[in-house]
This record gives structure tokens, C-alpha cells and sequence, in this order.
């Protein structure tokens, strides 16, 4: 985390905007909207300010946030929660995630993520002291799919946790029940613990559908699955997030959260409370056209990367599109990150999301991905600049 001249490094997210913004380069490195999420909710932030409600809120979240958690597990997967005792607000589902491995991860415990991984994860098992192993997602013509003899190799009598991801990011495979169940098997036999991050939960397309490892059969007892508004709302600055699972493990995670931030963003924990209880209005037809426009984006950006040479696998889910940069001629896709800026675009190396000399790592050397949560105008402005790179 901290550089040999004792600098604390960038994220691999905050390196590319820098170079974005430095070089004048459209962004497609670090994935935020460049359009805001529905105003109905911006207001319901106002309103709370106007309100009062400017104090710390309750250490576990705010009851009406809490409660909105619930309702939309059990309306949307059928998971019942009690608001009281299974949910847990925290800043941004990055905090949830860093709580849940330094809570349940003690010292020289292995941690296996899916690899490539969020790069946050990595960060919070090395502060928790765990080690660190991987199970890569290979390149299929299907999309990325789970290497299920390394998942059974890899998890085993040292594992304490598995941090999963789908939708996936950076890949946008969403896991499927097939995957799924290879996960909860080996949590069973291993007697493992799942953190799950599932902050592209309404983000998938084509008709793929999301599924919760919470879900499957005897998974709700060892499953802590984190969400946040960041990704569903457009709102990645609010930095609300939320955990719930069984009440033993969410008080674990709780009692780690009250020494990283206690609490935060009080008004905007009332104004996603508002978004989440209205799923099925106003909210629910906003992410519908979200979604909608998505695969659009996602379409318009896998064709211009394919016209430019790249060989592109098609995410089903997220907002991010992993190219590979090998028909171009390159071999690795950091220099590739280095010099993209050269025709005016940025994207983020994929290795970024790997540990060195994996084999993830390797497969996925000469990869970068690029997100497509921007205008239209300005995704079509950028595959117009990545055609000068033949
Ligand atoms: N997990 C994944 C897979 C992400 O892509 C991100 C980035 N949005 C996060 C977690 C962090 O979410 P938040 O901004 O809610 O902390
Ligand atoms: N989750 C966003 C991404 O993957 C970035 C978040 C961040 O900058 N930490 O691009």
C-alpha cells in the first residue's frame, strides 16, 4: 500500500483519471457515470438535510435504510432478513467488504478471492495479515467462466473466507448456478465463510439473471452479501453501502465498522432509503432504462474496440468490457495504458486486478479493461479516437 519512498500509492482508478485529466483523455479508466442518478432521490438528500437530519445516524444505519434493505432482499430473491439484527450500513460497500475480512480474517488465514479481483480486496486482506490466493476466471468463447478444479484445489483446511463477485467486475461474467453451487460446496466442506459482492446486482443483460449465492441451499447461514447505492443509483459519491447476512457474523462486521468510520452520510442513507422502498415505482423504471441504455452503450463500445483490432468478450453484466490487446500487436497491456492516451483515451490494465506472476496475471497480461457508463456522444467520440491505434 505504501510506495519504497514512503508515498502512499494511487489506486490503479485514481492513477487513470489523473492521467485522464492530465492528457486531456476521455476516461473510460475508472467507472463512474458521467450522468447523475434520478433526481427524485437528489431531492430526498435535500429534503433530509432541510429535515434535521444532519447527526450522526445510529450506529447500525438509519431503521427506514435498514428496513428498505430487508424488504428489497426478500422482494427481489425471496431472502428474508431481520432489519434489526441482519443489515448494516457503511461507507460504500469498500468499507462493508474491508470490515467483513478484518472481522472474520485473523492473521496468516487464507483468503481466496476470484482473479482478476476488485482491487480493494487484496488491500483489506493484507491489512487484516491474511494470505492471499486466487482462482482465476478463464476467457471462454462463452464470456469468463470460474476454473472450478482450481476453486476445489485452492479452497481448503486454511481458507477462513471467500470473497466472491458477480457481476464480476472487471470481467462482467455473471456467475452462473453451476459456478454457484461449486462455491457453496466447497464453503460447505471447508467450513467457509462467503462475503459476496454483489454491488452490480441490477446491472446485467440480455436476460441474465443475478443470482445471490445467499440463495442456494444451506448458503444464507455462511453468506455476508454486500451492496451499495453506488452502482444502482448512480450516486458512486454517497458512499452508501450495506452487509446482511446472519446476525452473528453482520454483528461481527459491525463491531470492526464502529472503529473504521462509526457511522456516515446520514441525509443520503434517507434519501436511498426512499429510492430502495419505491422498487417497485419510480425507481424500478429508472433502473429498467439505465439497464436499457447499458446494453446499448455496452454493444456501441464492444463494436468500435472490435473495429480497432481488439478481440473483445462480451460482458453480461456490470458496466465494464475486458479487451484484449494481443491482435494489435500488443503484449503488455500496462505500456498499452501508458501510450493509450497518445489517441486520447484511457482504460485501467487488467493485471492491475491480479497478483504479479499469477495465472491470471499471465492470461490476462496483454488485457485492458474499459468502462461504457458514458454518454453515448462520448463513447462514440472515443471508439472514433481508438481506430487511430491500427
Ligand atoms: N466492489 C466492486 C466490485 C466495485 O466495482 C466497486 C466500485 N464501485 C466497489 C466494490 C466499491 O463500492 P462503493 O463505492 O460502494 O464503496
Ligand atoms: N469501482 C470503480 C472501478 O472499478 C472505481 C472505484 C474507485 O475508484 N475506487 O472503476
Amino acid at each position: 500500500l505504501v510506495a519504497d519512498d514512503g508515498t502512499v500509492r494511487a489506486t490503479v482508478f485514481a492513477e487513470m483519471s489523473t492521467l485522464a485529466v492530465r492528457t486531456g483523455s476521455i476516461n473510460l479508466g475508472q467507472g463512474f457515470p458521467d450522468v447523475d442518478g434520478p433526481a427524485h432521490v437528489a431531492e430526498a438528500a435535500v429534503a433530509a438535510i432541510r429535515a434535521g437530519h444532519n447527526q450522526y445516524p445510529p450506529g447500525a444505519g438509519v431503521p427506514a435504510l435498514l428496513e428498505a434493505v430487508a424488504a428489497h432482499q426478500e422482494r427481489r430473491y425471496g431472502i428474508r432478513l431481520d432489519p434489526t439484527t441482519q443489515v448494516l450500513v457503511t461507507a460504500g460497500a469498500t468499507e462493508g467488504l474491508a470490515a467483513a475480512v478484518l472481522a472474520l480474517a485473523d492473521p496468516g488465514d487464507e483468503v481466496v478471492t476470484i482473479e482478476p479481483a476488485y482491487d480493494s480486496y487484496p488491500a483489506a486482506i493484507a491489512m487484516a495479515g491474511a494470505v492471499h490466493r486466487g482462482v482465476p476466471l478463464v476467457r471462454t468463447p462463452g464470456g469468463f467462466r470460474l476454473d472450478l478444479d482450481a476453486l476445489a484445489a485452492t479452497v481448503g483446511p486454511r481458507t477462513r473466507l471467500i470473497v466472491l463477485n458477480t457481476p464480476h467486475n472487471p470481467t462482467g461474467a455473471v456467475l452462473d448456478r453451476t459456478e454457484l453451487e461449486a462455491v457453496a460446496r466447497v464453503a460447505h466442506e471447508h467450513d467457509v465463510v462467503v462475503v459476496t459482492d454483489e454491488v452490480y446486482e441490477h446491472l446485467t443483460f440480455d436476460g441474465v439473471e443475478h443470482v445471490p449465492i445467499a440463495t442456494l441451499p444451506g448458503m444464507a447461514e455462511r453468506t455476508l452479501t454486500v451492496s451499495s447505492a453506488g452502482k444502482t443509483l448512480s450516486f458512486t459519491g454517497w458512499k452508501i453501502g450495506w452487509v446482511s447476512g446472519p446476525a452473528h457474523l453482520v454483528q461481527a462486521v459491525r463491531a470492526v465498522k464502529q472503529y473504521l468510520t462509526y457511522v456516515s452520510g446520514g441525509p443520503f442513507q434517507h434519501a436511498v432509503a426512499a429510492a430502495l422502498a419505491d422498487d417497485d415505482g419510480r425507481t424500478r423504471a429508472w433502473l429498467d432504462e439505465l439497464v436499457g441504455s447499458l446494453s446499448h452503450r455496452r454493444d456501441l463500445l464492444c463494436a468500435g474496440l472490435e473495429a480497432a483490432g481488439f478481440t473483445v468478450t462480451v460482458p453480461a453484466g456490470t458496466y465494464f468490457v475486458v479487451a484484449d490487446a494481443r491482435p494489435l500487436g500488443v503484449e503488455d497491456g500496462v505500456d498499452l495504458c501508458r501510450r493509450l492516451p497518445e489517441v486520447g483515451v484511457v482504460g485501467v490494465p487488467v493485471s492491475a486486478f491480479c497478483r504479479r506472476g499469477s495465472r491470471a496475471a499471465d492470461d490476462l497480461a496483454a488485457s485492458v479493461r474499459f468502462t461504457f457508463v458514458k454518454r453515448e456522444d462520448v463513447l462514440r467520440d472515443a471508439v472514433g479516437r481508438l481506430a487511430g491505434l491500427r
